[in-house]
């Protein structure tokens, strides 16, 4: 493969990586420890107030926005069961019951698989009549089953997590703001979670008869001002052109390892990207954002609709920076990057801390509210604790701290961060950040993402057999792989030509464009700047139900297979636009 990558400007790094101090971050950790950040709160507007006076002691360009978040923030809850009341927690969006409770009988559903424990994954199958009971289940209350067993009825849902500390969470589907087309799958029943020794005394219960319980839920819902905030560091050669780094700093409770850690990165980062400024050839916004805990990523969903345009026109990549720098967590093995991204991604974090890494595909969570733009991402958590100690631990699979299960719990405190982790985590954000901005390439390779999607086609087309027809997205792939390899082919003439060449320019704006296309077709269903729902999405979604095609049968059959039809049509006419954008890109290189 052609080296993306010019490492003229390791002089440059060298220089950003050596400026690096835990002084500014640390602090702002310790402030963090005495504030409770749920969004719409006054510890809330005090933490944004301490990022702001931190950005104006160091004379960082920013701004100050105050959108109206439609947020769900949890008040208290308990169940009751045979008059004795049990600890728990409401995931965001559960309804309040009132005073009077929601009272029923108690269906219990075991879980078969781990699947429970996934915040995405879809909902257990259960053919149960669960209508009008209240269900009883392992895992974390995500999205997908709550939804699931409310149209089935269910009246109210228990959720038994899995070990003594309960999580909080939040259980709605839709994505940032209600708009027209989601706002009717806010849930309209109420959720709880309750710890597992009391969720195994329940079981224990139910083995000797019918159980009645009640679910008091109290949550304060509404649209809330919210401070977000957004350093802009401009560029010298290119300034239109910017990365976006981004965090949230709504917490739960104080939430050092999720995501005061993050916070206090993204300060670091602004700190020394604006005392280096002038070496930087494109520009770097630096967002902190509110309403990801209790508004499903409601802060940079807000501001991926308020400045949409802008992003479409100009934003190359979106880095976001969730739980880094954590306790024991030392090892990069399951860090989120679009395929695009990883072969760069891989080598930076090779060569500033020696390690190798391994990756996934972007979860369908954190504040990845950019997809429906097409914006090549990378990063959402970062390192993790070894699998061996989580082993060794007896640790189960949580969203964030590095692994720990502190996270979303009242022990996430100032132990679960870790100085040196931190430092560490900030070397591989300064050397991505750095090469971004400054390479003259857009260091992103869309070739791996043309193979991913071989693969992708392949296994769809292979589970449908003979009744579906996958060749015209097969087809429209290989004339892309073509204009693909052209593409690339003249990336060594263009690697060490100046940022502003205009032929270097042609290049990098088919960069951009390719991944509006490609990363849209990937990740999403709903289009351009609409949203997904929170559930599990898999690559190339429109085809995904290639994967049920074989277990159905009559009406369903056929509605699959026109599904299917419109989505071969939808893939194959995407990837013949970025073989467009491709050719018309030699072409002008060719000029
Ligand atoms: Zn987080």
């Amino acid at each position: 493969m052609v080296a993306l990558y010019n490492p003229t400007k390791a002089s440059v790094e060298e220089t950003l990586l050596n400026e690096l101090s835990p002084d500014v971050p640390w602090a702002l950790i310790e402030r963090f420890t005495t504030l409770v950040r749920e969004s719409g709160s006054d510890d809330e507007k005090e933490a944004a107030q301490y990022i702001v006076d931190q950005l104006k002691a160091l004379g960082v360009p920013h701004e100050v926005y105050n959108p109206d978040l439609f947020l769900s923030v949890p008040v208290k809850s308990s169940l009751v069961v045979n008059g004795k009341t049990i600890r728990a927690k409401s995931p965001s969006f559960s309804i309040s019951t009132g005073p009077e409770g929601v009272t029923g009988e108690v269906i219990y559903l075991p879980s078969t698989s781990s699947a429970a424990l996934d915040l995405l994954d879809v909902a257990p199958v259960s053919d149960v009549d669960v209508a009008g009971k209240i269900v009883l289940l392992e895992g974390f209350g995500g999205p997908p089953p709550v939804r699931a067993f409310e149209q089935k009825g269910a009246i109210g849902q228990i959720y038994i997590n899995p070990g003594v500390d309960i999580h909080w969470g939040i259980c709605t589907t839709i994505w940032g703001a209600p708009d027209l087309d989601n706002f009717h799958r806010q849930p309209k029943t109420p959720v709880v979670s309750i710890s597992n020794p009391d969720g195994q005394a329940l079981i224990e219960q139910l083995k000797n008869g019918p159980v009645t319980v009640t679910l008091h839920t109290e949550l304060k819902e509404g649209w809330m001002p919210c401070p977000v905030i957004v350093a802009d560091i401009k560029g010298t050669e290119e300034p239109e052109r910017f990365v976006l780094v981004h965090g949230h700093y709504d917490s739960w409770d104080v939430g050092i390892g999720d995501n005061a850690v993050g916070d206090a990165t993204l300060l670091e980062l602004a700190r020394i990207f604006n005392l280096h400024k002038d070496k930087l050839a494109r520009s770097v916004k630096i967002a902190w954002w509110p309403g990801h805990s209790t508004g499903r990523y409601a802060g940079s969903t807000w501001f991926a609709d308020y400045f949409g345009l802008e992003l479409a026109r100009n934003c190359i990549a979106q880095v976001d920076i969730d739980s880094p720098g954590c306790r024991w967590a030392t090892e990069y093995y399951e860090v989120s990057w679009m395929k695009e991204t990883e072969e760069f991604c891989k080598q930076a974090i090779k060569d500033v801390t020696g390690l190798d890494s391994e990756g996934e595909r972007p979860h369908q969570a954190g504040d990845y509210s950019f997809n429906n733009i097409g914006i090549s991402g990378f990063f959402m958590l970062l390192s993790e604790m070894p699998r061996e100690l989580r082993k060794e631990k007896g640790y189960y699979p949580v969203g964030g701290c590095g692994m720990n299960i502190a996270w979303h719990t009242e022990n996430d405190q100032l132990e679960i961060a870790d100085k040196d982790n931190l430092m560490r985590d900030l070397r591989v954000y300064v050397a991505t950040l750095q090469r971004v901005l400054n390479n003259p390439l857009h260091p992103f390779d869309f070739r791996l993402l043309g193979a991913e999607f071989q693969e992708t086609l392949t296994s769809y087309a292979d589970a449908a057999g003979a009744d579906a027809n996958f060749q015209p997205a097969f087809d429209a792939l290989s004339e892309l792989q073509v204009a693909l390899e052209a593409l690339y082919s003249k990336s060594s003439q263009l690697i060490n030509r100046p940022v502003t060449d205009s032929a270097v320019r042609a290049y990098n704006d088919a960069i951009l464009e390719l991944g509006r296309e490609l990363i849209q077709i990937n990740f999403t269903r709903q289009g351009a700047f609409r949203t997904e729902p929170a559930v599990k999405i898999p690559p190339l979604p429109d085809l995904a139900p290639a994967k049920q095609l074989a277990e159905s049968s009559g009406h369903m059959r056929n509605v699959i297979r026109t599904h299917l039809l419109r989505g071969v049509n939808r893939v194959a006419w995407s990837f013949e636009n970025a073989t467009k954008i491709a050719q018309r890109a030699v072409a002008k290189i060719e000029g």
